[in-house]
């Protein structure tokens, strides 16, 4: 009894200590992704109370981390003036904290975009895939780095009104708590929560080869098949500038972004919390999660 019984202990230690050296909590990120996804937040359109509700939600979270934030209550606002001209001073919220580094001035710059078509008539789109997937991963990424320092200094930038235009991303690269100079590395998380085909594209090592050596490092250690490119080589889609990365690329500020194909919920009521992969999640946001330690150790001298 006495051998089985410490075999189950040791497996049991082994397999715990294997969570946290790896250090995403898969049962917290389902939480987050769960809320954000919730009708409760109708979809988080820019402007609505479901938006604000989500706002508050990373707020509290980023809080608990202890992170701080160059932005007053973590809030960087941006003019929607010209999305919505007939409303009264409307404006969008990025909701944005730091994590110091430890041996480097460069930064990490981690961006999701939570807002999602919110309601249309009577159908709700939740937009779990699009983009609570994103913004879970980031608190989960961003606990991590609280509590596990890095080299780099790292930003997490939670940002608004990216489907009516990017135009959150675009407020953050035009008003950047620093020298657009700093950034080693934007990471740009964007539907990463399902697969039918167990396949996550990292996009960007065409422009930035820097990324090459440590995506293949650590695509050689996951069990999602992790596929370079959809940047517009011969036959291939081009993502270049389909989501926040974009605006920073413009800039020349070197970028990775991470999602997957379009599925058949895509952009429909159906992109729900009930249809995302839970296993392809968890370890989607521990191979981005990989990838970032792997640039942080890698790229300090
Ligand atoms: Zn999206």
């Amino acid at each position: 009894m006495r051998g089985i019984r410490l075999l189950f202990l040791s497996v049991y230690f082994s397999f715990s200590g294997m969570i946290s050296a790896q250090g995403i909590d898969k049962d917290r990120l389902l939480e987050d992704i769960k809320y954000l996804a919730s009708p409760k937040l109708e979809g988080r359109a820019p402007l609505t109370e479901g938006s604000r509700l989500a706002q508050e939600y990373i707020v509290g979270r980023f809080k608990e981390f202890g992170l701080v934030s160059q932005y007053k209550e973590f809030v960087q606002p941006f003019s929607l003036k010209e999305r919505f001209p007939d409303k009264r001073n409307p404006f969008g919220t990025n909701v944005v904290g730091f994590a110091p580094g430890s041996a480097s001035d460069k930064i990490i710059l981690v961006l999701a975009h939570y807002d999602h078509l919110g309601k249309r008539g009577e159908d709700l789109y939740l937009g779990a895939d699009d983009n609570a997937s994103g913004v879970g991963a980031l608190l989960s990424l961003a606990g991590y780095f609280a509590r596990e320092r890095p080299a780099h200094s790292m930003i997490f930038a939670a940002v608004d009104a990216e489907e009516i235009g990017l135009l959150g991303s675009k407020a953050l690269v035009n008003d950047f708590p620093f020298p657009l100079e700093q950034i080693a590395l934007v990471v740009n998380m964007d539907m990463i929560s399902r697969s039918s085909t167990n396949r996550l594209y990292a996009v960007g090592s065409r422009y930035y080869p820097q990324f090459r050596p440590p995506l293949l490092v650590v695509k050689s250690r996951s069990s999602i098949e992790l596929v370079l490119g959809n940047e517009g080589e011969e036959g291939g889609q081009n993502w270049t500038n389909s989501s926040d990365h974009a605006p920073f690329h413009r800039q020349g500020v070197p970028f990775v972004y991470f999602g997957v194909d379009d599925h058949e919920d895509y952009h429909k009521p159906t992109d729900t919390f009930e249809n995302i992969d839970p296993d392809f999640y968890h370890q989607a946001t521990l191979l981005i999660l990989d990838f970032i330690k792997e640039v942080d150790g890698t790229a300090v001298p």
